[in-house]
């Protein structure tokens, strides 16, 4: 439409940025404040120690005015030297990403090759370490949900492929898009870093990234050549301990933050776990149904933040994309890289409900129609029958 306003709320159904509730944009609203003062104090010590529940760890989490690319580079630069080697698994289009980086800053990644459909595999990353007679490899680099692909990687399975192999490799996990929608667990699994960003899981605009850490991986920095200052945690560290930063923070996404943490711990982190995967769930129904593909090819990795769905050959993805924004105001994730045209992908995570969620796989069946996808109807009531079996069983109606 030409009109200069569209009635109703746009449905940002892509795999992040992800609509931001009402009561976080509230909680932001607020005059910038002294970050050198007490109530910026009191601000920092709270979210610098709660947001310690969402990674679940004991250890520091240091939070970085960045988007996730610059929590990736901290990640990297705080632990490796110029010409170490890591191992990376190509997951998809962000996994390339983060390997182009680790060229950039000096290091030597490995990656293992696959097809994108797919997450990544514990026995070929095993397979390379028993090989590294000689420890080279310095740090094993996995997405663990590729937003790209729609494919998570069996994080602890990793861990335990790293600790069979008796290879002492760093581990660092990048969970962008599945902090605060897929279960994860920073201490328990033995990451060593963690990288994640604000605008997805966490509800929040884009604007803040961060570094979850173990002992080990602090360690490990105090060796690390990369050249870093923005991104350093040595300069971080005695600024954080009082609830303060070594340069200006993002003030007032820290307030949001502060009520992102406080709405998933009211919710439980269990509780958004399963709603994440219960509205996965109805969306792979409603594909089936469709008579459409979806891309991951490994049932045990599909992901509850996305599902990219294959057009049939002879059909672009972006064309249907383009017609379901102008008809529905709508926006649905684009293939990237080497999927462009190829697939569109659902964003299922943060602030989603059941209607949301429906009203989303509305808007694609009536997109799939107006493009002229072959499809077959009834992906909407498939999720529907779906959904309402989950309130019946669960209770959730009184
Ligand atoms: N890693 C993953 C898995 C992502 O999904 C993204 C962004 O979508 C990034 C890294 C890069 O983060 P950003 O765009 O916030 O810099």
């Amino acid at each position: 439409t030409n009109a200069a306003r569209v009635a109703g709320r746009h449905f940002l159904q892509i795999p992040g940025p992800t609509p931001v509730p009402d009561r976080i944009l509230r909680a932001m609203d607020m005059p910038v404040l002294d970050h050198r003062g007490p109530e910026f104090q009191r601000l920092g010590r709270r979210v610098l120690e709660n947001i310690k529940g969402v990674f679940k760890t004991k250890n520091r989490v240091f939070i970085y005015p960045a988007s996730g690319t610059g929590a990736w580079e901290a990640a990297l630069a705080n632990v490796l030297s110029p010409g170490d080697k890591v191992l990376m698994f190509e997951t998809g289009h962000f996994a390339t990403l983060w390997k182009n980086m680790a060229i950039k800053l000096g290091l030597e990644p490995e990656f293992i090759a696959s097809d994108w459909r797919t997450g990544a595999e514990p026995e070929a990353i095993g397979a390379r370490l028993r090989e590294d007679k000689n420890h080279e490899i310095k740090a094993v680099c996995v997405v663990h949900n590729e937003t790209s692909t729609g494919c998570v990687s069996p994080i602890a399975a990793v861990r335990k492929a790293i600790d069979d192999a008796g290879h002492p490799a760093l581990f660092l996990v990048d969970t962008i898009s599945s902090l605060a929608s897929i279960d994860f667990h920073h201490d328990e699994w033995g990451v060593d870093v963690t990288v994640s960003g604000s605008q997805k899981g966490l509800m929040l605009p884009p604007g803040l990234s961060f570094n979850a850490v173990s002992d080990k991986a602090l360690a490990a920095s105090k060796n690390a050549k990369t050249p870093k200052l923005f991104w350093s945690w040595e300069e971080m560290i005695p600024h954080n301990d009082k609830g303060f930063f070594p340069y200006t923070p993002g003030t007032n996404l820290l307030y949001g933050l502060d009520a992102a943490i406080d709405m998933l711990n009211e919710e439980g982190l269990d509780n958004v776990f399963a709603r994440h995967d219960r509205h996965a769930e109805a969306t792979r129904r409603a594909v089936r149904a469709w008579g459409l593909e979806i891309l991951c090819r490994v049932p045990e990795h599909y992901s509850s933040s996305l599902t990219a769905v294959m057009v049939p050959e002879g059909f672009n993805a972006d064309d249907f994309r383009a017609k379901t924004l102008e008809a529905f105001d709508m926006s649905l994730g684009t293939g990237l890289t080497k999927l462009t045209g190829k697939v569109f992908r659902i964003g299922h995570l943060g602030d989603t409900n059941d209607l949301t969620i429906l009203g989303a796989l509305t808007g694609v069946e009536m997109g799939l129609e107006l493009s002229g996808i072959p499809h077959r109807k009834g992906g909407v009531q498939a999720a529907m029958d779906f959904l309402v079996g989950q309130a019946r069983n669960e209770a959730r109606i009184a």
